[in-house]
């Protein structure tokens, strides 16, 4: 059964789009730690950030790098941290987040937003992309 993130990928779920290009796809966490948290992913279905094989790792890499540049320029914060877990999908992530103090970096502290929010925020990020 394909991942909530495949289907994110495919346009059967919604989602606050940011990016994409022919491997990798990035849109905003639904549950963010900060304004801005972002999910980067390969669109190749793989659970485990370490079975990614290297050139998909190493383009992730760079796609969530290029996608950090546009948060950092868009979103006011301390910096852009980058976090891969995977404990909640089974599907490659690297949490892309800024970060204003620790507690935005522990998963513990949420936002909430309205989804005109998550809209405008989204707009500023992909706004900032070269
Ligand atoms: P983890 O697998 O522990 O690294 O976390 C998965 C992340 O995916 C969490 O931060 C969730 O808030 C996020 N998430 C789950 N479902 C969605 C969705 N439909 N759209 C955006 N983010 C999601």
């Amino acid at each position: 059964m394909p991942t909530i993130f495949t289907k994110i990928i495919n346009g059967e779920i919604p989602c606050y789009k940011i990016a994409e290009d022919d491997d990798f796809f990035a849109f905003l966490d639904i549950n963010p730690n900060a304004i801005g948290h972002t999910l980067c992913i390969p669109k190749k279905e793989v659970n485990k950030i370490l079975d990614l094989d290297e050139p998909t790792y190493m383009g992730l890499m760079a796609f969530s790098r290029k996608i950090g540049k546009a948060i950092e320029a868009a979103i006011p914060c301390e910096r852009v941290g980058m976090t891969i877990i995977g404990l909640e999908v089974p599907h490659v992530h690297v949490h892309v987040i800024p970060l204003h103090t620790m507690k935005n970096a522990t998963f513990q502290h949420k936002e909430k937003l309205e989804p005109k929010e998550f809209k405008e925020i989204a707009i500023s990020i992909r706004a900032k992309l070269k």
